[in-house]
């Protein structure tokens, strides 16, 4: 029996270290592109790119674990081709034979093109070195732009301004995160940021001229799943990988998780893909589960979390901008929980500073009712 893994990431990881701790005896073998033994990204926006959390602490496992759980990790591998009639994956260091593969290859962030037109330097983030990249560049007086007001966006321009930069962010819409929060909770992260310094420039489009003179240009303008090797098998695509409740293919042999997988999901009734650290873990157990012979759907909700200098917050759900909001506590104090409702019911709900409301709004989304509101 042989399960191959592709994507040394965090839901690739996720699932080899779950086979093992479910007593899968075949082999495993775990193939990523990346020089590094896996690691969470979420620190490379936050603590790691603050200089305060070594790179270690991002690490899923140390770099021995994965020999002594008999886990064949091959780093810096890229795998290139797949044949799903024949069960073989080409890599860039020979050719693996198959019982059945996962697919983990996550996504990479979408091009801003206009940054090389204007000629200044432009920087991504997605890799440790990326970040590695973004922290040489900030210090005291740097013109740091940030392109995108979303969550990494913002991370990055929290993360630049305790550095000491001078920095810029661009976002089209009116507010930042307007789409996923509406806009009474954006304008919390907008007013957050212009009290830190920040220049928001909302509402506008960036020209190559507002780049000029940047230090260095952060684009933060979304990420794209990575898909190649699902075209190259055959398999069904559409913004991700489809893949059904049990996380499985339109080739039954091939599971996917993570950021690629567009699931149809079991509670919310419809297709979904997810870009969160919480979906790649849970997603990495359920695949695990199924690829040992199980039948387990994901039913999660989503979960996303944040830190933006002294804002801390955790939200579950999914909402869409037009949802009603209710918010307990103060928006001003920025120490609240907030319950998006949907034809009545708490389809989202999230706590800023409000450390004691995990329980609260996870129970809030699950049995779709507003909870009494205690502030
Ligand atoms: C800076 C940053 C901050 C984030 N912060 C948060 C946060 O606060 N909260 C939150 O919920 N989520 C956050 N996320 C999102 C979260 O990290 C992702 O959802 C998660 O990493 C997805 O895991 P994954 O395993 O699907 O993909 P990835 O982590 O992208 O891993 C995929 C791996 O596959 C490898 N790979 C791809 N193609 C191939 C190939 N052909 N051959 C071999 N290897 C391949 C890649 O090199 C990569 O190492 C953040 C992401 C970033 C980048």
């Amino acid at each position: 029996m042989s399960i191959v893994i592709v994507g040394a990431g965090l839901a690739g990881a996720t699932a080899a270290t779950e086979l093992r701790e479910q007593g899968y005896t075949g082999k495993v073998v775990l193939v990523g592109a990346e020089e590094h033994p896996p690691y969470e990204r979420p620190p490379l926006s936050k603590a790691y790119l603050l200089g305060s959390d070594p790179f270690e602490k991002a690490l899923v496992h140390p770099a021995e674990w994965y020999a002594e759980h008999d886990v064949d990790l091959r780093l810096g591998v890229t795998a290139t081709g797949l044949d799903t009639d024949a069960h073989v994956l080409t890599t860039s260091a020979g050719d693996l034979t198959y019982e059945q593969l996962l697919l983990a290859t996550g996504s990479e962030p979408r091009v801003l093109d206009l940054a090389e037109e204007a000629g200044v330097p432009v920087a991504y983030l997605r890799t440790v070195e990326d970040s590695d990249r973004l922290r040489e560049a900030f210090g005291d007086g740097r013109r740091i732009v940030v392109v995108g007001g979303g969550w990494i966006g913002l991370e990055v321009a929290a993360a630049a301004r305790t550095a000491g930069s001078d920095v810029t962010v661009f976002e089209m819409e009116e507010l930042p995160l307007l789409r996923v929060l509406g806009p009474t909770v954006a304008q919390v992260f907008a007013d957050l940021h212009r009290e830190h310094g920040v220049d928001l420039r909302l509402g506008t489009g960036v020209g190559a001229e507002d780049l000029e003179g940047a230090d260095l240009v952060v684009a933060g303008i979304g990420v794209r799943p990575r898909v190649d090797l699902a075209h190259a098998g055959g398999l069904d695509v559409d913004n991700g990988v489809l893949v059904d409740a049990r996380l499985r293919s339109s080739v039954p042999s091939v599971l996917a998780v993570g950021d690629i997988a567009n699931q149809a999901h079991p509670r919310l009734g419809r297709r979904i893909r997810v870009e969160h650290w919480d979906t790649a873990i849970k997603q990495g157990k359920v695949a695990a589960h199924n690829l040992a012979g199980g039948e387990e759907e994901y039913e999660e909700m989503p979960y996303f979390f944040t830190d933006q200098y002294d804002l801390g917050m955790e939200y579950v759900g999914h909402a869409s901008a037009e949802d009603e909001v209710v918010v307990h506590g103060s928006l001003e104090d920025r120490e609240f929980r907030a319950f998006w409702l949907s034809d009545g019911d708490v389809v989202a709900a999230m706590h800023v500073n409000d450390w004691d409301a995990g329980d609260v709004i996870k129970a809030a989304v699950e049995s779709g009712e507003l909870p009494e509101d205690e502030s």
